[in-house]
């Protein structure tokens, strides 16, 4: 059925960059020959998901959306495809995403840009809009994204559907191609918050081929789905961000959110105000250490070791066949983070950028730690706006990075977080999402108070 699906609607909708579906139906009927033996091999076998093209997978290839690995299929699964399919989920194909996760909108993108079901002349959010796109147009019920600063909250956000951002380490990055290692993570999107927090407990946990994996045992995600799904959140301390509102959030926006703040406190949670004072900073010490970071791994697309090779003729040498290939493979945005980032962390300009940007990321953290002193969870509207029009901020850098002013903090302190859907926008009829935000390792809070509001 959601291969059907796929066929119905992808022409409007540009979800997938690959789908795979002879192999997503062999995958399905094992899992239901398990099944009918009694040997299900998790609570999800035979439920189709979409995968963010930014894991590696032997069967399909792995693109992060660039020309520069158009074609490559990988030697090896990623730990998460590989628990996926330990767990008997079907992977149903790959999803299309900004290149190399480096965008808000998906239109970066070398394949084109994915489509909000919502509104098809709206984008989706990004980096990972083809993943939250295909839950939201019916066309799978789980889907896998990665957030470096906001790109699993943000679509889901734009798309009414749910996406969670574990806490950094809670998931496995092995085989996760490389954004911004510091920051990146993955996690589960679905349409509620307890299919989520079902697939959260798939991929999640220690994995001895990611050195900044978590020994830890696996928050209680799925059991605090069903203890919020009661809808009772007495004793539950809730903060307001107070740097999260004003100038350049959209109305309707604001309101949703103030609904959203009237809602939890009718459930019972004690809702209290808290300032985050050094979160303005959060967005530019992030445009710091991003790129910097992403100029370092992407050093590794020399047109030697993958994918693409341009002017391997005789005619140039290997200099000339790297940086053939970086101009030709690499979009606009991608060059410019990486440009950036070298210029940030070159020698005389460290200290003043990178260094900085490393420290003001510490007095985040703090803010958070002082915060959650005083409250067990935090809440602010997910994005400023909600889906703006495939195009309208393509030329504009700033305008696209603001759509993660509100998302970025839990990032930089390694936090776990979530977006909830919180109704639409009066304004424009479009979703809008409610951010919930917890300590490190305490995603099961998100799950609380997300199944008791959704
Ligand atoms: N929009 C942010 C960026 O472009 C976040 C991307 C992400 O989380 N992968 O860097």
């Amino acid at each position: 059925a959601h291969l059907d699906r796929i066929e119905a609607v992808e022409p409007d909708v540009h979800a997938f960059l690959h789908v795979n579906g002879q192999e997503a139906l062999e995958a399905a009927r094992r899992a239901d020959e398990d099944r009918a033996n009694g040997r299900a091999a998790s609570p999800l076998a035979g439920v189709p998901l979409a995968l963010k093209d930014v894991f590696t997978t032997t069967d399909m290839p792995t693109t992060c959306g660039s020309r520069m690995l158009e074609d490559w299929t990988p030697p090896y699964d990623s730990t998460v495809a590989g628990r996926l399919r330990e767990a008997g989920v079907v992977i149903l194909g790959k999803t299309n995403m900004d290149e190399f996760a480096m965008g808000s909108s998906t239109e970066n993108s070398a394949f084109g840009p994915t489509h909000n079901p919502w509104d098809l002349e709206r984008v989706p959010g990004g980096s990972g809009g083809g993943s939250s796109a295909a839950l939201a147009a019916f066309e799978a019920p789980l889907a896998i994204g990665t957030d470096t600063g906001g790109s699993i909250r943000q679509p889901a956000a734009v798309t009414g559907t749910v996406g969670v951002k574990p806490t950094y380490g809670g998931v496995s990055r092995y085989g996760l191609v490389a954004f911004s290692s510091s920051l990146d993570q993955a996690g589960p999107c679905g349409r509620t918050v307890l299919d989520a927090a079902m697939l959260h407990e798939v991929i999640a946990g220690h994995d001895r081929m990611d050195s900044t994996s978590i020994d830890a045992p696996v928050p209680q995600v799925t059991a605090a789905a069903r203890e919020g799904a009661a809808g009772d959140l007495r004793g539950m301390r809730v903060g307001v961000v107070r740097e999260f509102a004003g100038e350049g959030y959209q109305r309707g926006v604001l309101d949703s959110f103030n609904a959203a703040v009237d809602t939890l406190t009718s459930l019972g949670a004690e809702v209290v105000e808290v300032s985050c004072p050094h979160f303005e900073y959060a967005l530019g010490a992030y445009y710091l250490i991003a790129p910097s970071e992403c100029s370092s791994n992407l050093a590794r697309f020399d047109a030697m070791r993958y994918g693409l090779r341009v002017g391997d003729d005789g005619e140039h040498n290997t200099e000339e066949v790297m940086s053939l290939t970086r101009e030709q493979g690499f979009g606009a945005e991608v060059k410019r983070r990486i440009m950036l980032g070298t210029y940030a962390l070159s020698s005389g300009y460290y200290d003043a950028y990178y260094g900085q940007a490393q420290k003001v990321r510490t007095l985040i953290s703090r803010d958070f730690a002082s915060a959650f002193e005083q409250v067990d969870v935090l809440v602010s509207p997910t994005t400023p706006t909600t889906a703006f029009r495939i195009g309208e901020r393509a030329d504009d850098p700033m305008a696209m990075y603001l759509a993660d002013l509100c998302t970025i903090p839990s990032n930089l302190a390694g936090n776990a977080s979530m977006s909830v859907p919180s109704g639409v926008s009066a304004e424009d009829g479009l979703p809008v999402g409610l951010q919930i935000m917890a300590p490190a390792m305490a995603d099961d809070r998100l799950y609380r108070v997300g199944a008791a509001y959704e």
